[in-house]
């Protein structure tokens, strides 16, 4: 359905039972067709999106309370709760978060937690420093529960998460972004599941709200149910686990989101609760997965809770090379900390420019004295048959001959189905620059295998556990990468694409592999690379 804005009515802000056809009802999808808009309006969209990497102006068109389905499975309404569940507070940190999220975050919260289970939501301002064209502490003022504080410099979510948590008053902390709609009966199940285990640290099944069109796209959470895991750039990876329809069970998972993490207080101080060294934005969430597995808790996915959350498309309050350097920073320290030797593999894949990373001797004691398992155990119980790149023969960056560009990728599509690769100027930190040349002939970064596809492409595939002949290749001497089930060259084409030709050894043919693989650790129930 497209939407005429200008001829589109202002609709009610406030959920009237009247109103079923407001922007956005039932977490609908909200499209703007750009070219009508006026040219102050489209200005308007513009800097929606520049501000918040989502799409404001459709954000800001939906009421700030929308009614949403109950997406539960059927076994999950079903579920009898116990009486005497722990109490919650839900710390919310924002910096320079819209103000129809943010509102939409807490009415979400308001309108499907029981009144007895939720003791407050606290909301943390970050330092935002965008104009604020609304009294933020009057609108909250009028509704119940809801504490607004603000730190006094930018601490990043880390400190604000922190900041709201030490003022919080009961049993359970939920920590939730800005940028979220919960749904019905999103808080039983957690609350229920904490009370049983109190060293789990959960989180609920995660449905996408689009950044586009805020539609809310719930998980169908049939058969299947997306977990984390990492690969050795450190980045969260999804994987798919079985789930039966009627399994109201928690589902184990090597890592979470940092979107939405629910943990009993006690357990939380234990484990020294998130490094209070990391900045800004990024390594929480592994941080915090890490040390719950190695320290003795069990990190968890609670099906029967649906929450949904914003992904943007780019963050918006830092970029480039700050960016970079600022999440490279934090994850350093959560390898420096938890990951023992295995951390070798972080560092190769940022090529070893390392940076000083402060002092982490007060994470490490604590590790130390919660007589935290090791990193090996974790990956032996949570990820054995992660890729082990020591196995490997060839790494770092594949270079032309002919002209100075290296094999890419575009490394932020999570979906490898059909991932083209492609060239690039050569920058010897960026992991979509990192190629691995296996035992078996693959050749592959963390996330898939190249193949070749129709008569020339060569794309990234999911990696074949038999070794599909698809994906097996032979650097040659004479350092042309060749396909055996072809028996075509690698080249790159005059315009500069990269494609499968008949051999023929041109420099457009050559191709030199920047390094050796890295040296880390081999784990002792594997002698592949690939699990
Ligand atoms: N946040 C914050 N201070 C910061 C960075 C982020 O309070 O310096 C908040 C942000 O407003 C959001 C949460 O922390 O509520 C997580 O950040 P974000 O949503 O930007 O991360 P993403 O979900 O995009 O990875
Ligand atoms: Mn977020």
């Amino acid at each position: 359905m497209q939407i005429d804005i200008r001829k589109a009515q202002k609709k009610s802000m406030f959920i009237d039972d009247n109103i079923d056809n407001y922007f956005g009802y039932l977490g609908r999808s909200v499209l703007v067709n750009h070219s009508l808009l006026s040219a102050n309006e489209k200005l308007k969209f513009q800097e929606g999106w520049t501000k918040h990497g989502f799409n404001q102006y459709v954000s800001d068109l939906i009421p700030v309370q929308r009614r949403l389905p109950d997406f539960r499975l059927p076994a999950c309404v079903e579920q009898i709760y116990p009486n005497n569940l722990p109490t919650a507070s839900v710390v919310i940190p924002f910096h320079n978060e819209a103000l129809s999220t943010l509102l939409r975050t807490v009415h979400s919260i308001l309108d499907n937690s029981p009144p007895h289970l939720l003791r407050e939501i606290v909301l943390v301002d970050d330092c935002s420093e965008l104009e604020i064209n609304f009294d933020l502490e009057s609108i909250l003022s009028k509704m119940p529960l809801v504490k607004l504080i603000k730190t006094s410099t930018w601490t990043g979510l880390v400190g604000a998460r922190l900041t709201g948590y030490d003022v919080t008053s009961s049993d359970v902390t939920v920590f939730l972004d800005s940028h979220c709609e919960v749904t019905t009966g999103w808080l039983e199940p957690i609350l229920a599941r904490l009370k049983e285990n109190e060293k789990a640290v959960v989180t609920s099944a995660v449905d996408v709200i689009s950044g586009d069109t805020f539609e809310y796209q719930p998980e169908p959470l049939d058969g299947f149910i997306p977990v984390g895991s990492f690969d050795w750039n450190l980045n969260y990876v999804w994987n798919r686990n079985y789930l039966s329809r009627n399994s109201t069970q928690p589902v184990r998972t090597a890592t979470l989101l940092g979107c939405i993490i629910a943990v009993s207080n006690h357990f939380f101080d234990t484990i020294g609760r998130f490094d209070a060294g990391l900045s800004v934005w990024g390594g929480e969430n592994l941080e915090l997965s890490f040390k719950t597995w190695m320290c003795g808790g069990s990190v968890e996915i609670i099906p029967c809770s649906r929450i949904g959350h914003v992904f943007r498309k780019y963050l918006p309050y830092i970029s480039g090379q700050k960016a970079r350097d600022m999440v490279k920073k934090n994850l350093l320290r959560v390898a420096d900390v938890w990951m023992d030797d295995y951390k070798f593999y972080y560092h190769h894949s940022i090529n070893h420019h390392l940076t000083d990373i402060g002092d982490t001797s007060s994470m490490k004691s604590l590790r130390q004295a919660l007589k935290c398992s090791s990193f090996q155990d974790y990956l032996q119980r949570l990820q054995p048959l992660i890729f082990i790149p020591a196995f490997c023969i060839w790494s770092g960056q594949i270079e032309n001959h002919q002209v100075r560009l290296c094999i890419d990728t575009d490394s932020n599509n999570l979906q490898i189905d059909q991932v083209n690769i492609n060239v690039r100027g050569c920058a010897d930190e960026d992991p979509s620059q990192l190629w691995f040349m296996c035992e078996r002939g693959e050749i592959r970064n963390h996330r898939g295998c190249w193949a070749n596809y129709r008569r020339s492409d060569v794309i990234l595939k999911p990696c074949s556990i038999r070794g599909s002949a698809s994906q097996i290749w032979q650097y040659r001497e004479d350092k042309s990468l060749f396909h055996s089930r072809t028996r075509k060259c690698l080249e790159l084409t005059d315009r500069n694409r990269v494609v499968l030709s008949t051999c023929q050894l041109g420099a457009r043919q050559v191709w030199t592999w920047s390094r050796r693989p890295a040296f880390g650790p081999i784990p002792p129930w594997r002698s592949h690379s690939y699990g």
